[in-house]
């Protein structure tokens, strides 16, 4: 349903048009958009997007809240198994909903493997925690995935796989993953912001892949002059990613490619693509490399409320596993 625009101060039913025709059908869009955003629709003024912005965050609630809230928001986020005990057990519980958590490691260390498992692991029920005074049954039912792949490395039959590895039909977790193949950061851009369109159309989307986040950035922007444009846009992809996770109560993962570090001389010898921007944006973020056969190690280095461990989990024919 959509708001009725014109409840905001200075926005007539020309300028309800206005927002509408540029994707703002709610409150909340405006409320957690830019001024910048607002003024580039037509007739729109820096002051008058300023008045917009704060009135719809008045009416989303979005200010100050008590720390009783926000433990009561806090209860509202919902786990998602990996697959590997292990690796639950330094996340918490599992992957965490209203989060993105970012994957980085070299060719074969099994970030595109994580992905595939957490769309199949996503439609058992036994593989998903919630906190039933926080999160409501039918928040989780029917749930489905959305994975933005932009290296062309999304196979059916390893969901399939996969699938039958846990005793569930393939079928099943292929007809609730919506696959879009990006190939450039425009395409990519506009995917993830296609997002929203789906949920509102009635899909309920609960996880989003990116695979990975930074290569089409990375082909396209080269050399430094290109830097702080990609960068910007980089930002910008970010901010969409983490306002789903928010708004919609979903878990975001992307994976991201390593470059070596050239200032490293102890310690880590590669650090994941995209600086800053990608760190920041990022709630959790983990290391992937290879150990022994099937072996890989998944090590935790940056989170706001989980010390920085380690887990060592398997990739098998029937997936993720200890
Ligand atoms: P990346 O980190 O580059 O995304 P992947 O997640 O694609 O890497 O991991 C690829 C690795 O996963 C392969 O090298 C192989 O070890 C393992 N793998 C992929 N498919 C299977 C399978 N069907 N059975 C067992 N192992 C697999
Ligand atoms: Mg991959």
């Amino acid at each position: 349903m959509a708001d009725v625009l014109t409840e905001l101060p200075g926005v007539g039913p020309s300028t309800a048009e206005k927002l509408i025709e540029a994707g703002y059908l709610d409150f909340m869009k405006i409320a957690t958009s830019t001024i910048g955003e607002l003024t580039d629709i037509e007739g729109i003024s820096e002051k008058a997007a300023a008045k917009m912005i704060m009135a719809a965050r008045d009416l989303c609630d979005l200010g100050f809240k008590s720390g009783v809230e926000l433990l009561r928001q806090r209860q509202s986020v919902w786990r998602l198994s990996t697959g590997s005990k292990e690796l639950d057990t330094v996340l918490a519980g599992g992957l965490e909903s209203q989060s993105v958590t970012e994957f980085a490691g070299m060719y074969g260390s099994g970030k595109t493997q994580i992905m595939h498992q957490s769309c199949v692991n996503l439609q058992i029920a036994g593989k998903i925690y919630a906190d039933l005074e926080g999160v409501v049954e039918e928040e989780l039912e029917n749930p489905k995935a959305v994975y933005i792949d932009t290296e062309g490395t999304f196979r059916p039959e390893r969901v399939v796989q996969m699938a039958e590895g846990l005793g569930i039909d393939g079928q099943l977790v292929l007809d609730n993953t919506f696959v879009a193949r990006a190939y450039n950061s425009d395409m990519q851009m506009l995917f993830a912001e296609k997002i929203e369109d789906l949920i509102k159309s009635g899909n309920n989307i609960k996880l989003v892949i990116i695979d990975s986040l930074t290569s089409t950035f990375r082909n396209e922007f080269t050399g430094r002059g290109k830097l702080a444009e990609r960068q910007q846009k980089l930002g910008r992809h970010m901010a969409t990613l983490n306002k789903l996770a928010d708004l919609y109560n979903c878990i975001v993962l992307v994976t991201n490619q390593v470059a070596a570090k050239p200032d490293a001389f102890f310690g880590v010898a590669e650090q994941a693509i995209g600086g800053h921007v990608v760190g920041h944006a990022a709630t959790f973020r983990f290391f992937l490399r290879k150990s022994k056969g099937d072996k890989r190690v998944a090590k935790l280095y940056d989170s706001p409320h989980l010390p920085d461990s380690e887990a060592v989990f398997r990739i098998t024919e029937k997936g993720i596993m200890d």
